[in-house]
């Protein structure tokens, strides 16, 4: 197993090698974007994980275990995490990324901010999305995916136009990746063998093509950590992949796609997915239950309990230890 505890005291050591000025009308995005890094990732046959932080203490184990693992990872907030957890605003966690942040390590990403949210609410995205961009946010996705094809073709196509007037990749979803609504999920089984809410692969070229999106999270059995209060410290569902249905999209789309809900998976899914055109993948449940269960004895405990969980994923699940200098070394090449 492995040996890399750190106590959190020396966790501190290692912050911040990049330092970042204050945001300003155009903040600065130091280095390679997550754009190219994502791309880079796709032609290198490996992966760039996200990691959500739902509580801002988690956001130093995890970039500590990215550096001292030499991995590339993002650092991401949806809106559910400042809404329901305690991530407070997508401002707080800029912050929060202004002081333990490394781009030598990470990009910060804004997750999920639903046109219609898990309870069925209208939501402002397109003023959020800005507030991120002015905030400095690498990269942002947009979820249309509770609206008709025609509807989330053209929110989508708002958002991809806000972010490439900013110059940050933007990412859509299309099919349903089920698990963040209140209530049971229906039977995995009975979703999985059905294919229902799986992104269809037709629409999928049109919703590209149409909305000028960068990165398109597809739905073929991957679902999210549930997040209600009743069902939020259970195990989550063990999720299988259908790599054929995923390979139709890749061949349809070209575009790198984002695999939401990565907690769960067997590991053999997660290497097919990553071979047949996931260049992203979200990673939540892992690192936050964890961090909630170490909670009762201490904040200290709780962010080594995400270190902890977090070599595990770079370890064991994604095999990433090292893609950091890979994937920005295409920096010093674009820079002859
Ligand atoms: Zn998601």
């Amino acid at each position: 197993m492995h040996s890399f505890r750190l106590s959190i005291p020396d966790l501190a050591r290692f912050s911040h090698t990049t330092p970042m000025t204050t945001p300003s009308t155009t903040p600065p995005r130091p280095g390679l974007s997550t754009a190219d890094l994502v791309a880079r990732a796709r032609q290198l046959g490996t992966v760039v994980p996200g990691f959500n932080i739902p509580y801002l203490p988690m956001m130093q184990p995890v970039v500590a275990a990215l550096r001292d693992t030499g991995s590339f990872g993002l650092i991401m907030v949806a809106r559910l995490e400042w809404e329901k957890f305690e991530s407070r605003s997508l401002e707080a966690i800029r912050d929060e990324y202004l002081r333990v942040g490394d781009r030598n390590y990470t990009r910060l990403h804004l997750d999920h901010v639903p046109v219609i949210d898990e309870d069925d609410r209208t939501v402002d995205f397109l003023e959020i999305l800005g507030r991120a961009v002015q905030a400095g946010y690498d990269s942002i996705m947009v979820d249309g995916s509770r609206l008709s094809l025609a509807e989330n073709i053209r929110c989508t196509r708002q958002a991809a136009d806000l972010g490439r007037a900013a110059g940050v990749a933007v990412e859509g979803e299309l099919g349903a990746v089920m698990g963040h609504e209140a209530g049971p999920l229906p039977p995995y089984e009975e979703l999985f063998a059905s294919g229902r809410g799986f992104t269809d692969p037709n629409e999928a070229v049109k919703f590209v093509q149409e909305s000028g999106v960068q990165w398109l999270s597809v739905a073929i059995g991957n679902i999210h950590g549930a997040i209600s209060a009743a069902q939020k410290d259970k195990a989550k569902t063990e999720a299988r992949l259908n790599i054929e249905h995923l390979a139709k999209i890749q061949r349809a789309t070209g575009v790198p796609l984002v695999l939401h809900g990565g907690t769960g998976i067997r590991k053999e899914y997660i290497q097919q997915a990553i071979r047949h055109g996931i260049a992203k993948i979200n990673v939540a449940t892992a690192i936050r239950q964890p961090y909630e269960r170490a909670l009762k004895q201490s904040v200290a405990a709780a962010q080594q309990a995400v270190y902890d969980a977090m070599l595990v994923v770079i370890h064991q699940d994604l095999e990433i230890a090292g893609t950091a200098k890979q994937l920005l070394a295409a920096e010093t090449a674009k820079g002859r």
